[in-house]
């Protein structure tokens, strides 16, 4: 089976942890802080603190603007779950605005939803493609609202060759196996350069406690263990310096598929515009509206034929615990997204002819599947 996405472990990688797990400390140590100033120098961002994941990353980042009860947050429908639910865990409502067709939060729509209430945005760059954070960034300025951006696809994206996360108050990144990079399988951070945000994150990821003299600490705020091991900062470290060739590596299998799947019949690639850089976390097609009917059998085939798809994402608003909480809805774009889309494989382990098997027997599959009617 060739994965949607996978981890690229080498021995160098394996050297790195292995000397991690011999060295005095296992947590804790100078690891975590080497791994955030690599992180920081290579986003060209003041302050990055590493984690044990991004849902606990941007659970941090939430609790470090004080987002509490009777707050609001706008966010996509089309992430992960934990990007409203770590909003759900401050108690605060997610408000869910609809997305473009490249899968990104429908900016022009954003304004509409900012009430007294609204405390954050926080869009996701799909895939790996760039929010329009410029417009983003304005709306947030001008109604003084943070901007939290989920970045847990896109660590090593640019715009303008500037990374993703710069413009925002906090950007979010994960290290997940089959994320960009990994740290033993999970693992996320958050990067800023506000100060003060940064602190607060610091002092929230280990319990709120601080040190005082000797033996004696205070605990000042009720805060949590989200801390990262050297062990797994050790390999972050590691993967860190082959990012761009990981990035470099999807890319060449993306451009790939472009020139394989230029004017076909069955579905259309995500365009990026040129002044972009993806870090291709994803690449997802979108199935014309023909076959949307004949998705799962889609599905199936590829799968039983050795090519490992996902769709991403349901929209959050569908789970059953949004509805309980929320009650039904429908955002029009986000319900033709979610019917459209397939996640092929893409990643820095498949080779060209991996590549060239999953372009062909994907067109080969598709053709042989009736048209609905729609
Ligand atoms: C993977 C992911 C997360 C959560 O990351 P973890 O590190 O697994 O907690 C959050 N947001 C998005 C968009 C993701 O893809």
């Amino acid at each position: 089976m060739i994965p949607y996405s996978r981890q690229s472990i080498d021995e160098d990688d394996i050297k790195a942890v292995i000397e991690a797990l011999k060295s005095d400390y296992l947590t804790g140590g100078q690891r975590v802080k080497e791994f955030e100033k690599a992180l920081a120098e290579y986003l060209d961002i003041k302050y990055v603190c590493v984690m044990n994941s991004a849902t606990s990353a941007l659970h941090i980042a939430y609790k470090t603007i004080d987002l509490k009860e009777d707050d609001e947050i706008i966010t996509t429908p089309i992430t992960f779950a934990a990007t409203a639910n770590a909003a759900l865990m401050c108690g605060a409502k997610p408000i869910f605005c609809d997305v473009k067709t490249n899968g990104n939060i429908n900016e022009e729509k954003v304004e509409e939803l900012i009430n007294s209430k609204t405390k954050a945005i926080i869009p996701v760059d799909f895939g790996g493609n760039p929010v329009n954070i410029n417009t983003i960034r304005k709306l947030c300025n001008k109604h003084k609202l943070y901007l939290i951006e989920d970045c847990a696809h896109a660590l090593g994206s640019e715009i303008d060759g500037k990374k993703v996360g710069t413009q925002a108050d906090i950007a979010v990144f994960s290290f997940h196996a089959i994320k960009p990079i990994t740290t033993c399988g999970e693992g996320g951070a958050i990067a800023t350069n506000n100060k003060e945000l940064y602190e607060k994150a610091k002092l929230l990821r280990s319990h709120g406690i601080v040190k005082k003299q000797v033996w004696n600490s205070d605990m000042i705020e009720l805060g949590y263990n989200y801390r990262l091991s050297d062990v797994a900062s050790a390999l972050g470290i590691s993967q860190l310096k082959k990012l761009d060739l990981f990035i470099e590596k999807r890319a060449t299998i993306a451009n790939f598929y472009n020139k394989e799947f230029k004017n076909n019949p069955y579905f259309f690639p995500i365009q990026l515009p040129l002044h972009v850089k993806s870090s291709y976390h994803l690449y997802p097609i979108l199935l014309d509206r023909s076959l949307w009917c004949a998705k799962e059998d889609i599905f199936k085939e590829l799968q039983a034929k050795g090519i490992g798809l996902q769709v991403h994402y349901k929209p959050t608003y569908q789970f059953s615990y949004y509805k309980k909480l929320f009650g039904e809805m429908k955002l029009h774009n986000a319900e033709e997204f979610y019917k459209a889309e397939l996640s092929i494989p893409c990643h820095q382990e498949m080779s060209l002819e991996d590549a060239r098997f999953v372009a062909h027997t994907l067109l080969e599959v598709l053709a042989k599947y009736k048209r609905c009617k729609t």
